[in-house]
């Protein structure tokens, strides 16, 4: 029996003319933890605009504000300044309530190290946030099974997360990230953690997904990775970096990124 492409099925863009997100003028600035030290403008500025179905790769070296981005748009944070609207919905101003019900209708978050519930089987993880959002048990359940099926991990459905390789915990994690048929697949560094082999399977299953019309944001700062998207951004100092001239400084602070900022 062909495996369904469950993803996409039910997940139709509302309208071809609306982008699945929208940023304009979007920054981010940390506020110094101590007197000595000078804001973080982690963001200065972003405009961008995926369209619903696309693939596309957030390129750009560590510390320029990739992550910044992507738990902005997760709504995991909220920007200083600017508008993100998600399916043409604008995210800003959300209560906790409201933006916790925005990530379960429309974002899916893989993570390098998102955390697996090790106490619950490798299908109980895939099932939990459909549960959440109000799904009943046995259909979460066979949901995650046809999830499972499409990720090639059916077979450990009854183990613990524990006894799978980084390659298969990371395909649960993208398992569990569909779950609940987001409009937004966003993955931050999504091979960083794999052997060779195993990234090359989480982006030939990217490419799966995306066929089959799921939108996915994908930030890495690997060439050989972003060249799976069919759109790269290039990001550089918390900027879109277009190739046009160096921004002026003046504006704010500069040079305040540490080398040592993890990616
Ligand atoms: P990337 O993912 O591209 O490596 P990040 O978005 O993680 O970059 O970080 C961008 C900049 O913001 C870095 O200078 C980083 O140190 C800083 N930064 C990120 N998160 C925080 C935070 N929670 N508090 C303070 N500074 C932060
Ligand atoms: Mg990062």
């Amino acid at each position: 029996m062909p495996v369904p492409f469950v993803a996409m099925e039910t997940h139709a863009a509302p309208e071809i003319s609306t982008p699945a997100l929208r940023l304009r003028g979007v920054r981010k600035t940390f506020e110094a933890a101590d007197d000595d030290q000078i804001p973080v403008r982690a963001l200065r500025g972003i405009d961008l605009e995926v369209a619903a179905g696309a693939f596309v790769a957030i390129m750009g070296p560590s510390g320029c504000g990739k992550s910044t981005l992507l738990n902005l748009v997760a709504g995991l944070d909220a920007p200083t300044d600017g508008k993100i609207d998600i399916s043409g919905e604008p995210i800003a101003g959300l209560s906790d309530d409201d933006l916790a019900v925005m990530r379960r209708r429309h974002i899916g978050i893989v993570f390098q190290f998102f955390n697996l519930l090790e106490g619950m089987t490798v299908r109980e993880n895939v099932a939990l946030p459909a549960v959440v959002a109000g799904r009943s048990r046995n259909a979460a359940e066979s949901r995650a099974m046809d999830l499972l099926d499409l990720l090639g991990i059916a077979d450990k459905a009854t183990s613990s997360p524990g006894v799978l390789s980084g390659g298969q915990r990371q395909r649960l994690s993208i398992a569990r990230a569909l779950a609940n048929e987001p409009t937004l697949l966003l993955a931050d560094e999504p091979t960083g953690s794999l052997d060779s082999a195993g990234g090359l399977e989480i982006l030939e299953l990217f490419r799966r997904l995306h066929a089959g019309g799921q939108t996915i944001v994908m930030v890495t700062h690997d060439d050989e990775v972003a060249a799976t998207a069919e759109r790269i951004i290039r990001m550089k100092d918390g900027r879109i970096d277009d190739g046009g001239p160096e921004p002026v400084a003046g504006d704010g602070v500069f040079g305040v990124l540490p080398e040592d900022a993890a990616p």
